[in-house]
């Protein structure tokens, strides 16, 4: 606990959206007697008399209201209440007001849980957690919050004190691996379908999603714009993009979609290049679908293509997109290109930018320094579990 938490502190927990309840909390030395200040209890046992762990429902008014609100209050700890209202952002709001009016600390739901978490990994973990799009990231963050890559980064603060610097290089460079698997428990990772126009793209993403999301028409340039889909990939939450062909063209609205898409394949983290099975011309395509580094070659239209040769050496995937031949292959070409390495669960993985940027500069400042680093400067980057002095 720090210094601030000795004030007392309340945030609504709940988000502002619509619902049938919103939650209140309130920690302090002064949460059960300002409570009390507004909360009537139905079977007139004030909140300081009850026992931890009671629940109340009552009556929830300021003294000028002419009408009060039938809620209920948990007890938690004797310096901790939750109050359950009515849900929307007006009934917590007034409960707030209420409680700054008598002194008590306002703030949000993040700062509320830097307050009520075991150390700042943790934290981050816990106000990830909401951001989370399938249960399988979520578990993984889950793993974080109760403390997985905090202990790791502990043991690796241990091993600088004591001089083992390469153990401590080994471990970094064990949780670096995982990084960029982290960094996608929080957003999806992003694949991107390419290809001259009327190849399949669009056809071939809507097989993927297993639902028609894309405008598939039989006349080339057809989808203009960038179109985005999110679905979950064996357990991974991925958006596929689908871009305008990329061809030479006239038509200026077209040549912006080509712009957007090009956009989209600098930051893809898989990209579908898409070849015609009835026309076959690879050696065509537009240069920045030559070189991309994180290219999956896909020969679509295969029902179409009788005795199809395939070019020899690259790598090809082929696919039909109207008899889904091939496309559980390719779904899972892109999930091994994505995920290549599995973290098993209850594994230590970063999660943040911060993390990731302090165990970055951690294992630079060791490559370059071993066998004596400066290890007051390591022991800095590396006290990741506490919280930055402005914990606001
Ligand atoms: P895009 O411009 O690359 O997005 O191509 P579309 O998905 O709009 O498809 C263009 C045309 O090709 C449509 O008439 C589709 O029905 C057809 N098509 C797409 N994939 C296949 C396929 O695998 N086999 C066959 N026979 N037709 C396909
Ligand atoms: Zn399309």
């Amino acid at each position: 606990m720090t210094a601030a938490s000795a004030k007392t502190f309340a945030a609504v927990l709940t988000p502002p959206a619509r619902g049938a309840i919103a939650t209140v909390a309130v920690r302090g030395q002064a949460a059960v007697v300002w409570s009390d200040r507004f909360f009537t209890s139905f079977s007139k046992v004030p909140l300081c008399q009850a026992e931890v762990g009671r629940i109340l429902v009552g009556q929830w008014q300021a003294e000028e209201e002419e009408l009060g609100e039938e809620l209920v209050v948990a007890k938690l700890a004797e310096d901790y209440v939750e109050i359950h209202c009515h849900g929307g952002v007006q009934a917590s709001r007034r409960i707030v007001k209420h409680l700054e009016s008598v002194g008590c600390e306002i703030g949000t739901w993040q700062q509320w849980t830097r307050r009520e978490a075991a150390d700042a990994i943790v934290a981050e973990a816990q106000i990830a957690l909401p951001e989370a799009a399938t249960q399988q990231a979520a578990l993984h963050l889950i793993d974080q919050a109760a403390g997985a890559l905090s202990h790791r980064v502990s043991a690796i603060v241990r091993d600088i004190e004591d001089g083992n610097f390469e153990i401590a290089q080994q471990q970094i460079a064990q949780l670096l691996r995982f990084a960029p698997f982290g960094q996608h428990l929080t957003r999806p990772w992003s694949v991107v379908l390419a290809g001259p126009p009327n190849v399949g793209k669009s056809s071939l993403l809507n097989k993927m999603l297993g639902y028609d999301r894309a405008i598939v028409l039989d006349m080339p340039g057809t989808t203009r714009d960038v179109l985005h889909a999110t679905t979950a990939l064996d357990g991974w939450p991925v958006q596929f993009s689908d871009t305008a062909g990329i061809r030479l063209s006239d038509d200026q609205v077209e040549q912006a979609g080509i712009l957007k898409a090009k956009a989209a394949l600098e930051q893809a983290d898989a990209v579908l290049v898409l070849h015609d099975a009835t026309n076959l011309r690879p050696h065509e395509l537009d240069d920045s679908l030559k070189q991309l580094p994180a290219a999956l070659h896909v020969v679509n239209k295969i029902d179409l293509a009788n005795d199809l040769q395939l070019p020899e050496g690259g790598e090809m995937l082929a696919t039909s997109a109207v008899t889904g031949q091939g496309v559980p292959e390719l779904i899972s070409a892109i999930v091994t290109q994505l995920v290549p390495v599995r973290p098993d669960v209850g594994q230590a993985i970063p999660f943040t930018l911060r993390q990731l940027d302090h165990l970055e500069q951690a294992q630079q400042l060791l490559q370059n320094q071993l066998p004596a680093p400066a290890s007051q400067r390591l022991s800095d980057l590396l006290n990741l579990t506490s919280f930055p002095a402005d914990n606001s």
